[in-house]
C-alpha cells in the first residue's frame, strides 16, 4: 500500500461530469489498495471571476478580504468531490486550509506555507476517509485566510505530500505531461518521460505553465517525486525527479519562453558605487521582481546604460518608481518596451558540454533575429528578443538542438 497525493487542476474539475471523472480516478488508486489524499483547484475560470468581483468591489490585490473572496473557489470543488465520492460509497470529507491547518505567513495574495499539521489528516485516513483538501489557501498568523498566489494549489499539493510522507504526488492536468517546447507553437514537440527538478524549475519559471514554480522548489527541497499527467486517461506523463534518476541525459531538454517580460533601459546612469542598490532597492520595496539585468562597462567612467526586465504587469509601476528617483540616479532617458519575449534553452547536460549558447546565437542569427539581452546560468541560456519572433525562434531552436519528434 502506498500513500498517494493526487492534485487536480481547474480544467479537471470544471464541471460535475469532470468531478465525477476525478472521483473515478481516486477510486482506481483505492482499488489498488492505496491510500489517497486529494488536493483541488477551483473550477477553471472561477478564480479569475472572483478576482474580477473583488477588484470591482475596490479590493486591493493583496489584502485579507481579497483572499477571503479568492479562497471560495476551492471550497466549492472540495465539497463537490467529497459528495461525488460519497455517492460512490467511498467515505470522504472536505478540508479547508484553516481546518487542517495549513499555516502560512501573513503575506496576502502570495503567502508561503510555513507548516502543515498532519494530525487531522492522519485521523481522516484512520477513519477510512479520503481527505479532499482545498488547494491555494491557508491560514495566516493572525487567523485570517491567505492565498498562495495564482497556480498555488500545485504548491499546496506538494506541501501536503511532503507533510504526509506520500510516496507519490500526482499532478493531474489537461496536458499529457511536460514537453520539449510548447506544443501549441512547436508542432513536433515531444513529451518528456523524465525531467530533473532543476530543469523543471527553469521551465516553470520561464512560463511553461504546467507547474507553479514554488511547487517545484518545494519538491526539490523535500525530494518529493512528482508525476505530471493528464486527467483524461491513465497514460503516464512526465516524472519530475532527481538528476541521478535519469540515465541518458540530453544536453538540452527543452526550449521555454516567457512573454511576460518588459524591458526598461536607463540611458547614461551615473557609474558610481551604490547606484545599482539605488535603482533596485526601491523596486524591491515596491514588490517588483526584476528578472534579467545587464549593465555595460562605462567607456568614460562616468555613465553607462543599464537594462533590466520586469513582469509586463509591473512595467508602469516600475517606470514610475525609477522616474521618481531620476535626479538621484542621473540618467538621461528611460526607454520602456513591453514587446519582448524571453526564450531559453534548458538542460542539465549543459554543465558538461560546451557550445550550447553558441548554437543558440547562430540559429537566431541565421533567422535574422536580433538578441537584445543575454543571460546564462549553469543549466540555461536565455535571450530577450522582439516578441514578434517568438514562434520563429522556438521552432528554429527546437530543430537546431535535435529535439523534433521523428
Ligand atoms: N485556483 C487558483 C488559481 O486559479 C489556484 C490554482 O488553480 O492552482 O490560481
Ligand atoms: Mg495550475
Amino acid at each position: 500500500m502506498a500513500r498517494i497525493v493526487q492534485k487536480f487542476g481547474g480544467t479537471s474539475v470544471a464541471d460535475i461530469a469532470r468531478i465525477k471523472a476525478v472521483a473515478a480516478t481516486v477510486k482506481r488508486e483505492l482499488d489498488e489498495g492505496h491510500q489517497v489524499c486529494v488536493v483541488l483547484s477551483a473550477m477553471a475560470g472561477v478564480t479569475d471571476q472572483l478576482v474580477g468581483y473583488a477588484a470591482n468591489a475596490g479590493g486591493a490585490h493583496y489584502s485579507p478580504e481579497f483572499d477571503s473572496v479568492l479562497a471560495t473557489g476551492e471550497q466549492v470543488t472540495v465539497g463537490l468531490l467529497a459528495l461525488c465520492l460519497q455517492e460512490m460509497g467511498i467515505p470522504s470529507r472536505s478540508w479547508l486550509g484553516w481546518q487542517i491547518p495549513i499555516r502560512t505567513d501573513g503575506v496576502h495574495g502570495r503567502a508561503r506555507i510555513e507548516a502543515i499539521e498532519t494530525e487531522a489528516l492522519e485521523q481522516s485516513f484512520a477513519d477510512g476517509e479520503v481527505p479532499v483538501v482545498a488547494g491555494f489557501q491557508g491560514i495566516g498568523p493572525d487567523g485570517r485566510i491567505t492565498t498562495l498566489g495564482r497556480g498555488g494549489s500545485d504548491t499546496s499539493a506538494v506541501a501536503v505530500a511532503a507533510a504526509l510522507g506520500a510516496e507519490r504526488c500526482d499532478i493531474y492536468t489537461d496536458v499529457d505531461g511536460v514537453f520539449t517546447a510548447d506544443p501549441r507553437i512547436v508542432a513536433n514537440a515531444r513529451k518528456l518521460d523524465k525531467i530533473t527538478y532543476e530543469e523543471m524549475l527553469e521551465m516553470a519559471s520561464l512560463g511553461a505553465k504546467v507547474l507553479q514554480t514554488r511547487a517545484v522548489e518545494m519538491a526539490m527541497k523535500t525530494g518529493q517525486r512528482l508525476h505530471v499527467r493528464t486527467s483524461y486517461s491513465d497514460a503516464p506523463g512526465t516524472l519530475v525527479v532527481d538528476e541521478d534518476e535519469i540515465v541518458e541525459q540530453e544536453i538540452v531538454s527543452g526550449i521555454a519562453y516567457n512573454r511576460d517580460e518588459a524591458k526598461i533601459t536607463l540611458v547614461r546612469v551615473a557609474d558610481r558605487p551604490g547606484i545599482a542598490a539605488a535603482i533596485f532597492g526601491p523596486l524591491a520595496e515596491a514588490s517588483i521582481n526584476v528578472d534579467m539585468i545587464v549593465q555595460n562597462v562605462s567607456a568614460d567612467g562616468k555613465a553607462t546604460d543599464l537594462t533590466f526586465t520586469v513582469a509586463k504587469a509591473d512595467l508602469d509601476r516600475a517606470v514610475k518608481t525609477v522616474e521618481a528617483r531620476k535626479d538621484d540616479l542621473g540618467f538621461t532617458d528611460l526607454l520602456a518596451d513591453p514587446n519582448v519575449v524571453k526564450v531559453s534553452v534548458i538542460g542539465v547536460g549543459m554543465r558538461s558540454h560546451a557550445g550550447v549558447a553558441q548554437r543558440m546565437f547562430e540559429t537566431l542569427g541565421e533567422k535574422g533575429i536580433n538578441i537584445l539581452v543575454i543571460s546564462t546560468s549553469e543549466i540555461k541560456v536565455s535571450v530577450l528578443i522582439a516578441e514578434e519572433y517568438t514562434e520563429l525562434a522556438l521552432r528554429a531552436l527546437h530543430t537546431a538542438y535535435g529535439l523534433d519528434a521523428e
